[in-house]
């Protein structure tokens, strides 16, 4: 039995493989990729791989601009049998250095533009191979595999082989690589297809069309989106980067979204955003960063869609989801239940148990859940309980009927004379008042107090909050321990390309702030 991931997404590939799996929505001219074209040049793809003759699990790292092609070369590293390593576009040559000595891989894929450094850092890893990959389908890569054959055989794979190394995006500490089976996204993808209802659109008779909109650089646009669309046969409207009003103009051709807040709420910046635009869409699902409460509320206010907020994690993909039907059950400021053969608990400082709607840290167990960081052994023991619950390392609670709602990072926790505040209750207070459209909390040095909080909030267009006002208004709501001791005010939150806020940057900004 071949457990290759690539051998079940290629036996999910519709009967009529002359159909459009993949439309790109923002090249000059459309670009249509049939299933058989995905099919044909993963092969080529993963001859170009063979001809290469790696040692097994060889890594192949890949720091290029979104495109089909791309993708095709992710399906073709699990085709070949390989893992598959994917690099953020933002990383400059520290970063990329860093990985490459890391994870050693065997073949690196770049942008022709940066061929110059990265190619140094890779020969210097002892990397032999190192091709391009340019955003208009130019480069090395794809001119050596035209001359390989379009017919290959599935590699075969036990399903606790390694499929992907995820690089977490670490704000404290050196970036882990979060080791990822087949078995691990395979049995998220398959759970995912089934609590989406991917299967209902198709069995309606009507296929689903998914706008993917994310990077393919993290797991949320590689893994959740690509494999919900590639394991059910649906067609993708691609593009290479989100643009609210582009988005917008395609969405009545789509069924299905996925997005990151930041996405939905630029989404409800554009007019054109009605629910006439959404009158095909079936699903809006979120996740890899907290999602706004009132974001969810203008969003079904605006559109009749009740946003499907989700959580999970590179070293776990998914781990809960908000139901898909009702979608009355989906509730907002939370992030659902765990999902289907994902077992969730809270736990306190010492490892104890916690009753319903206490927070503490949150572990987690289930087929989904990784294997180790990359040649770190004690790291993964270290995140690991002693009967082998995995600490996610965010800090959570779980109400009695089930809903998890997450409250921060562990580490970004904040202790102030003794006491624990977690961020996210503050931020949900500041951003209820008046002229605030969001804040982030964080905790800075101080001589006294161990920690300080501290508060940068934007204010919504037009108003201009005052930042004592803020702290007054606060005092009356809050213990006196929680109220932030300065409020910044600014224009936006420094955010990653996930739209998760860039809270290190906060703090290393304020860090001085009570300096002695
Ligand atoms: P990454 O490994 O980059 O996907 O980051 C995973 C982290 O993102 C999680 O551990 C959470 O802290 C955060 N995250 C993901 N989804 C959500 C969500 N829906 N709400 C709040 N935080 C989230």
């Amino acid at each position: 039995m071949n457990n290759n991931l690539f051998a079940a997404l290629r036996a999910a590939f519709p009967a009529e493989l002359h159909s459009v799996a993949i439309e790109t929505a923002d090249t000059p001219e459309p670009l249509y990729y049939t299933w058989r074209d995905i099919e044909r040049g993963t092969a080529m793809l993963a001859n170009l791989i063979d001809s290469l003759n790696l040692p097994p699990d060889s890594r192949i790292a890949v720091q290029a601009e979104k495109s089909v092609e791309a993708l095709m070369l992710y399906l073709a590293v699990l085709r070949a049998g390989h893992v598959f390593l994917p690099l953020n576009t933002a990383y400059q040559a520290a970063e990329i250095g860093y990985f490459i000595s890391n994870a050693e891989p065997a073949v690196v894929v770049c942008a022709g533009k940066n061929f110059g450094w990265v190619s140094k850092a890779a020969f210097l890893s002892g990397t032999a191979h190192v091709f391009t990959l340019n955003e208009d389908r130019s480069g090395t890569l794809l001119d050596r595999a035209a001359f390989h054959s379009d017919q290959h055989q599935v590699a075969v794979r036990r399903g606790d082989d390694l499929a992907a190394i995820l690089y977490t995006s670490g704000t404290t500490g050196r970036s882990k690589g979060a080791m990822l089976t087949h078995a691990n996204l395979l049995s998220n993808a398959q759970v995912l297809k089934d609590f989406w209802g991917w299967t209902d659109a198709a069995a309606k008779g009507r296929q689903d069309v998914l706008v993917h909109a994310l990077p393919i650089f993290h797991v949320h646009g590689l893994f959740v989106a690509s494999h919900c669309a590639l394991l059910s046969g649906a067609r993708m409207l691609w593009f290479s980067r989100f643009d609210a009003r582009a988005t917008v103009a395609r969405l009545p051709e789509a069924t299905v979204f996925m997005g990151v807040p930041t996405l939905y709420v630029r989404l409800l910046a554009e007019p054109g955003f009605t629910r006439e635009a959404c009158r095909n869409m079936r699903l809006f699902v979120s996740g890899s960063a907290p999602l706004l409460i009132e974001t969810f509320n203008e969003f079904r206010e605006r559109s009749g869609h009740t946003i499907l907020e989700r959580y999970g994690m590179s070293e776990t993909v998914m781990l809960t989801s908000n139901p898909y039907r009702p979608e009355s059950a989906r509730r907002g400021g939370t992030v659902g239940l765990p999902l289907p053969g994902v077992q969730l608990r809270v736990r306190d400082d010492k490892g104890g148990p916690l009753g319903d709607s206490e927070v503490g840290g949150i572990e987690v167990k289930g087929p989904n859940v990784f294997k180790g960081y990359w040649r770190m052994p004690e790291k993964t023991a270290d995140e690991f309980t002693t009967d082998l619950w995995f600490k996610t390392g965010d800090v959570g609670r779980v109400d009695a009927s089930g809903y998890v709602t997450i409250v921060g990072r562990s580490k970004d926790l904040i202790i102030t004379g003794g006491y624990n505040v977690y961020p996210a209750e503050i931020e949900g207070f500041v951003n209820e008042l008046p002229g605030v459209a969001e804040s982030a909390v964080v905790g800075v040095p101080h001589p006294d107090f161990g920690e300080a909080v501290v508060a940068v909030v934007v204010a919504r267009p037009g108003a201009t909050p005052d930042a004592m006002a803020i702290v007054a208004q606060l005092k009356s709501q809050i213990a006196a321990f929680k109220v932030p001791k300065r409020v910044f005010m600014v224009t936006e939150l420094p955010r990653n390309a996930m739209g998760k806020v860039q809270k290190n940057l906060l703090r290393d900004e304020h860090k001085a702030l009570f300096a002695a």
